[in-house]
């Protein structure tokens, strides 16, 4: 019997965007507290009701003036009131100045203020002041609208919020926010080899056993990208119990991600059950760590509840802890950022920065390789010696990978790429 011919491995960026086109334009959406919105994807133009500052303020404890009052150092003028900030004054009565603090709006008439380390009191009479300096017009005023004009759009759907820009909704007075919904993803590993932390004691591990290292970064991971994780914990190499637990997590999630088990062994048995409830699209990714990575999606129609017309996305990591963890961060980050609506360029790779190699890598790989390197002293980069795809110390002492394209060696002194860890988790 002939084999069938090996479909060619594809190109990441390939993959990549065959996984985004599968995304609606526009993510469920949800109303949460400004207070809670740090880190969730804004789903609304932020357009501004109203003028930030409000109205034309002193920058500067002083004393507001009319500038053409002044017009050498020296002029003493008497004090007519007092704004204090959260006061409105009265208008300026020519010929004098009012007493003004940082943040008290301007009384009508007043074009300048005069900050306090400009002036001295008359005799210690704090009714009147000596202006030392000739005030330009303007001068220690902000301006109403200078941060922000009524009407602007101030943060753009797709917007990752931060911390800034929660005070900057907070200044246009926006106590909720509409934001993209956290993506729900089941998790699950699969391996009869799989054993839990704390669950069996190192000196009781059975031959063949390994601790479940997937499990913790892959949720973790997930965390950070705002998602909601049902972790469904370790399921069996048997197909029976794949596909019940594909069946029910289909039903309330939007993203079922998986780690092993999608080579093609008979021991893998994640591509013939999502095959039987839905589609798969399994894809053989042409990088180093990271080949086999499956995409599909499993039907909901299995369970109560589940919205019949809709699947849900099914990812599948491969279970090598190093490829599943560089796959999470190029493949499926991308994917999530996307599920929560935000634009082409945050759902692209990073930008690269071009660094010199301070090591060798005399045999080149027919696959784009992912090195994991770390950043020495003299701005050069370390690789780590053992770039096998099981040896996840290589992440922990790396800070970020060499996107080293294929068939290309490296000698000490080339300039390569860079994409640190840092900008893959932001
Ligand atoms: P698989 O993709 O299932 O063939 O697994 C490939 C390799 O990764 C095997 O050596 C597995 O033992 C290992 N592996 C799979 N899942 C995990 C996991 N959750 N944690 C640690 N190693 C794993
Ligand atoms: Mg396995």
């Amino acid at each position: 019997m002939n084999l069938p011919a090996r479909s060619p491995l594809m190109p990441l960026e390939d993959a990549l965007a065959a996984l985004l086109c599968h995304l609606p334009e526009r993510p469920a959406t949800e109303t949460v507290a400004t207070f809670d919105a740090d880190g969730r994807v804004l789903a609304e133009d932020l357009v501004s009701g109203l003028q930030v500052p409000p109205q034309d303020n002193s920058s500067m404890d002083g004393y507001a003036v009319c500038s053409a009052d002044i017009t050498a150092p020296g002029v003493v003028l008497p004090v007519s009131q007092r704004i204090p900030a959260g006061h409105a004054g009265s208008p300026l009565q020519p010929g004098t100045c009012a007493r003004i603090f940082t943040g008290a709006p301007m009384p009508p008439g007043a074009d300048a203020v005069v900050m306090q380390e400009d002036t001295r009191a008359v005799g210690g009479d704090i009714h009147a002041v000596h202006i030392d300096v000739v005030p330009p017009p303007g001068q220690w005023v902000r301006r109403s609208g200078e941060d922000v004009m009524q009407g602007a759009v101030v943060l753009q759907r797709g917007h990752r919020l931060d911390p800034a820009s929660l005070g900057l909704a907070a200044s246009l007075g926006r106590a909720e926010l509409q934001v993209a919904a956290r993506p729900r993803v089941a998790l699950f590993s699969t391996g009869d080899e799989l054993v839990m932390p704390g669950e069996v004691a190192p000196q009781d591990m059975k031959p063949g056993a390994i601790y479940n290292s997937n499990r913790f970064f892959l949720r973790s991971l997930l965390h950070r990208m705002g998602c909601e994780v049902s972790d469904l914990g370790i399921v069996p190499d048997r197909r029976e119990a794949t596909m019940d637990a594909l069946r029910s997590a289909a039903v309330r999630h939007d993203l079922i991600l998986t780690s092993g088990g999608v080579s093609v062994g008979e021991e893998d048995h994640i591509k013939p059950s999502v095959q039987a409830l839905g589609r798969l699209d399994l894809w053989q990714i042409a990088m180093k760590p990271g080949k086999p990575f499956a995409y599909g999606q499993v039907r909901r129609d299995a369970g109560a509840g589940a919205a019949a017309d809709q699947a849900c996305h099914f990812i599948g990591l491969p279970g090598n802890p190093v490829s599943s963890f560089v796959t999470f961060l190029l493949l499926v980050r991308p994917f999530l950022l996307r599920l929560q609506g935000r634009d082409a360029d945050a759902c692209s790779l990073p930008a690269a920065q071009r660094l010199t190699a301070h090591f060798d890598l005399p045999r080149a790989d027919k696959r784009r390789e992912f090195l994991r390197v770390r950043r020495n002293p003299q701005g050069g980069l370390d690789l780590f010696p053992n770039q096998s795809s099981g040896v996840l110390t290589s992440a922990v002492w790396g800070d970020g990978l060499v996107d080293n394209p294929s068939g290309t060696t490296i000698a000490r002194g080339d300039t390569v790429s860079f994409i640190a860890f840092a900008d893959l988790l932001a």
